[in-house]
């Protein structure tokens, strides 16, 4: 059997924004994707879920496979006829010995493309602000290994040549070596005070640089600890980042929130967090299914015509009404003279996506709220309300639109279930006692994490708590946790903006 191929991937520096679509395409259609360490676990998620995922990556300085295993593995799988995606960081073909893998592909008859990917020390430096050349500064770009430099005699680089060079030099893998390689480039004749900065984990919410000249650089670098993966930059390029900084003013930058919120329901937030330089690590503590017994809702939806008013509270109950009304033969027509009331503005934009305005939203977005308003805005004594909610929703909205006089229909349109995936990995952060924050969005994601975790590890992690709103914060209280902040307005945008004034207070 053939018709395997393999696909030698770059996966970007870091950024899992900087794929490209050519790398994407493939991903999504690979049978097995080996990849190497530093890569962001985002990346695999463009791969199918069946797909084999191989991890061949170094651990603590030793690699888990040899290269000649490495190679092996993507010769037998592709001639078993998979499509196998080997997912290397940057570009395949700068100094990831994708080279060596493509010579083995191509000694073995296997068939392969290279889909290139941004390198490191291109994409690092742009996140640092220092352009790789520059019309005053720059005419030629060098990337060199700087791992070559350890051992006088087995050197390949002609530093003579390297001092002479009318650019920018960027070497990879040159942490360990950093002082020798300033102090040959100045015995090689460049000069001492060449500007030089390092990079480490460039275009990642972990990305700090560290600067100063040939001479200053190995000194600075040794006092603040630097580490790998870092690139080492010289040239006239580096003072250009003072006025050209954009990344690492980011305000969030470095912070790590964990976002609790159910994985189908995350990204909004993750994005919003992102933006702002947050390493965001989704760590669901629920997620949303239907309930166990669909047939209330289902009638509700049949007859949903019947009612005075619908009162969605959450984006999952606008969906799950909506298909169980779909599944009744039913579509929008069903509401035309149903009045139409919302939480707040996700839920009201979910059902402005169904076609479909809603009469009423308070102006603050809690259940409370909704009943306020509804009991002022119209005459409730025995309206037919229906209130497709979660299985486990607070009584307090229910019983305000009856104490009103409502003739009140709750059914549960769908139910929370703890996520012992997502919880398993907030407990590695929060012992380990990475989380800067813990976003909490609604009280059963308070509930289910302090019941996966305890809440002495959330306690104990020094992690800051965000809520974004009262009912989640009393649910924390009740839990003997004081939120750290609430947020004033009770959306995504509210609880972000929260952490961001709080952090630039801090
Ligand atoms: N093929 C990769 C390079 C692999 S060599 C590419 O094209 O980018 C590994 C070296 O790359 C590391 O030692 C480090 O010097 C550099 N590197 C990779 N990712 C980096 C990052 N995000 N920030 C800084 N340096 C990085």
């Amino acid at each position: 059997m053939s018709d395997g191929i393999v696909y030698l991937v770059g996966a970007g520096p870091g950024d899992p924004g900087l794929l490209t679509l050519r790398g994407r395409a493939v991903l999504a259609s690979a049978d097995v994707v080996v990849y190497d360490a530093l890569l962001s676990p985002r990346l695999l998620e463009h791969a199918p879920a069946e797909a084999e995922r191989v991890y061949v990556g170094k651990r603590s300085d030793r690699h888990t496979l040899p290269q000649e295993e490495i190679n092996a593995l993507l010769v037998s799988r592709a001639r078993a006829g998979r499509t196998v995606v080997r997912l290397k960081g940057g570009d395949p073909f700068v100094f990831g010995r994708g080279g060596e893998e493509a010579v083995a592909l191509a000694d073995a008859g296997v068939p392969f493309e290279v889909v290139p990917g941004v390198t490191a020390g291109v994409a690092a430096l742009a996140y640092a602000g220092i352009p790789a050349t520059h019309r005053d500064h720059a005419s030629a770009l060098g990337l060199i290994t700087g791992h070559a430099a350890a051992d006088k005699a087995e050197d390949p680089l002609d530093w003579q040549a390297l001092a002479r060079w009318p650019g920018t030099l960027v070497f990879y893998m040159g942490v360990a070596n950093l002082p020798r390689i300033c102090e040959q480039l100045i015995e090689a004749g460049a000069d001492a005070d060449t500007l030089a900065a390092a990079v480490r984990w460039g275009t990642t919410p972990r990305q700090t640089t560290i600067a100063g000249t040939l001479a200053t650089l190995p000194d600075r670098a040794a006092e603040a600890g630097l580490e790998p993966p870092a690139l080492i930059v010289v040239g006239g390029v580096v003072g250009l980042r003072e006025r050209l900084t954009w990344f690492e003013t980011r305000p969030l930058l470095g912070r790590r929130i964990l976002v609790t919120r159910a994985r189908t329901q995350a990204s909004r937030l993750v994005e919003q967090l992102e933006a702002l330089g947050a390493e965001a690590v989704e760590a669901p503590a629920i997620r949303i299914e239907p309930p166990e017994d669909r047939s209330p809702l289902l009638a509700a939806a049949h007859d949903a015509a019947s009612f005075n008013w619908i009162v969605f509270t959450s984006v999952n109950g606008v969906d799950a009404f909506f298909d169980a009304l779909a599944e009744t033969g039913g579509d929008a027509r069903a509401l035309a003279g149903v009045h139409l009331a919302t939480i707040g503005p996700a839920t009201t934009e979910r059902l402005a996506s169904h076609g479909l305005r809603a009469d009423l939203q308070p102006a603050t977005y809690t259940g409370a709220a909704v009943a306020d308003a509804l009991a002022g805005s119209a005459d409730l004594d025995g309206a037919a309300i229906l209130l497709p909610r979660a299985d486990i929703a607070p009584p307090d909205l229910a019983d305000a639109l009856a104490t009103a006089g409502a003739r009140v229909t709750e059914v549960a349109a769908y139910r929370t279930v703890p996520d012992p995936d997502g919880a398993e990995a907030a407990a590695a952060d929060l012992r380990e006692r990475r989380a800067d924050w813990i976003t909490f969005t609604s009280s059963s994601t308070v509930r289910n994490l302090l019941e996966a975790v305890g809440v002495e590890t959330v306690r104990d992690s020094g992690a800051r708590l965000a809520s974004i709103g009262p009912t989640t914060s009393g649910t924390l209280r009740e839990a003997g946790l004081e939120p750290t902040i609430e947020a004033t307005e009770h959306t995504i945008p509210g609880l972000v903006g929260a952490i961001l004034e709080y952090e630039r207070k801090a």
